[in-house]
């Protein structure tokens, strides 16, 4: 290397210091405030810094960083990462759809994983979503339900988000459409075949797509679960947990096959009446334990929130009426003629099917299998971004401490894009996903609903 003489030395620092100067700030300096995150813990007292889309410094507030154009001091506040709600549907309801994306983000939710929607309805919401300084949350979509021959949401007792696949050749067609269309993710359906869950899932994986599912009523959670990225409601779970799980799993497959029309949805309904109860009943602890064991590589949705609700009833929250005030008025009459209906059926409020799914999380929890936060919003009362903040209180209940619900929210999610690299920590070269909190989530899961301001996709959209 040439040997620098000295007044070349200082001209080139002078140089440095005089362009230093004239770059003007950029970027938004948060301040004085205590950043949280599932991988880097609690930091007191630090700085972070966001220019545009990406997270450019996060240090301590006395450590030298350059001037920033805006400052939000952070004193006594809370930064944590934005939320994800990993199960949604913005077209199943269409009085939502419009406003879904500014619920979630006045809830601090940035990005959302749509589980089930027919592509040429979700197309043009995708699009407006996704446009340049479009205000809504990242949208990741996997298209229709892929279900069997006999389809659940087939348009007729229930809205149509599902496809039919009554051979694996059709299950090869639609996921290869299904990539066309530019699709994140599949969602596999309760009433497949096993041959034509094989081929579904083989299909995803060479498309290079993640797999999301309901255990088909076909199959076991233990031979299914472990061949997709995440399984979605614990549905069918318990069937695998009963110490007669074989013999349910040969009646239901006697009754599947011995099925020749008939809408899928009363098909399905059946079976969960007929096996459901039983089963939770037939618990055994060994069985279960061996079926949790095969699931540690697959991350579970819960939707803890919607599994609850005869236990927690969300018409019974303090702040229902406020937050329902954010729902579109039509959807709003409808759900109060449900609520009227729910307080007058003491059936509804048989909580056995909820004490379960709030102990199998946590045995599942327990085991080492990853847990993701999805709400299955607007289904089941569930008003969009203010239930994800519901089905947190519901993980801590199960078990999960709050800075694990957190990460059930963040890095679990980006995890199932593997997206991990990118998202679901406050560090450099992340997006600008933040949350400000006004009291400290960790003393109180409930805390992540006290916002104080919510960064999405590197703008400030609350505050
Ligand atoms: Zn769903």
């Amino acid at each position: 290397m040439k040997k620098l003489t000295l007044p070349l030395l200082l001209s080139s620092a002078l140089f440095a210091l005089a362009c230093a100067e004239t770059t003007p700030p950029a970027g938004t300096a948060i301040t004085h405030v205590t950043v949280i995150d599932a991988v880097g813990g609690v930091r007191a007292n630090h700085t972070v810094v966001f220019d545009g889309d990406e997270i450019v410094a996060v240090a301590p507030s006395d450590a030298k960083l350059p001037a920033a154009a805006e400052t939000i001091d952070g004193s006594g506040k809370y930064l944590i990462p934005g939320l994800w709600d990993m199960h949604v549907h913005l077209t199943y309801d269409d009085r939502f759809t419009d406003s879904m994306p500014d619920m979630f983000l006045a809830h601090g939710i940035t990005s959302v994983r749509d589980t089930g929607g027919l592509i040429p309805n979700l197309e043009p919401v995708i699009a407006k979503m996704r446009a340049p300084g479009a205000r809504a949350p990242r949208v990741f979509f996997s298209g229709p339900l892929l279900d069997g021959e006999f389809v659940v949401y087939d348009g007729k007792s229930r809205p149509e988000i599902g496809t039919q696949n009554s051979t694996t050749a059709m299950a090869e067609a639609n996921v290869a459409e299904l990539k066309a269309a530019g699709v994140d993710f599949i969602k596999i359906y309760e009433m497949v075949s096993p041959e034509v869950f094989d081929a579904l899932a083989k299909a995803g994986r060479d498309a290079g797509l993640p797999i999301a599912a309901h255990v088909p009523l076909s199959m076991l959670a233990s031979e299914a679960g472990p061949a997709v990225d995440s399984m979605e409601h614990l549905r069918n779970v318990a069937l695998d947990c009963a110490a007669n799980a074989e013999e349910l799993h040969q009646e239901r497959l006697a009754i599947l096959n011995g099925h020749t029309e008939g809408p899928g949805g009363d098909l399905r309904s059946r079976l969960h009446a007929l096996q459901g109860s039983p089963a939770i009943a037939q618990y055994d602890e060994e069985r279960c334990g061996r079926t949790i064991a095969s699931l540690t590589s697959t991350i579970q949705v819960p939707t803890l929130r919607l599994n609850t609700l005869a236990m927690h009833p969300p018409f019974e929250r303090t702040d229902w009426d406020t937050a329902l005030a954010q729902a579109p008025a039509s959807a709003r009459e409808e759900w109060e003629t449900l609520i009227t209906g729910w307080r007058n059926n003491n059936a509804l409020r048989d909580t056995t099917s909820a004490e379960f799914s709030l102990s199998l999380v946590g045995r599942m929890h327990a085991a080492g299998v990853p847990i993701g936060a999805g709400t299955d919003t607007p289904i089941g009362l569930s008003i969009p971004g203010y239930s994800l903040h519901t089905e947190l209180e519901r993980l801590v209940e199960a078990g999960l401490t709050p800075l694990e619900a957190i990460e059930a929210a963040t890095i679990r999610p980006a995890e199932f894009f593997s997206l991990q690299d990118e998202m679901g920590t406050i560090e450099v070269g992340r997006r600008a996903d933040l949350v400000l909190l006004d009291e400290n989530p960790l003393d109180n899961i409930a805390n992540t609903r006290t916002i104080a301001a919510v960064i999405a996709r590197g703008k400030m959209v609350i505050e």
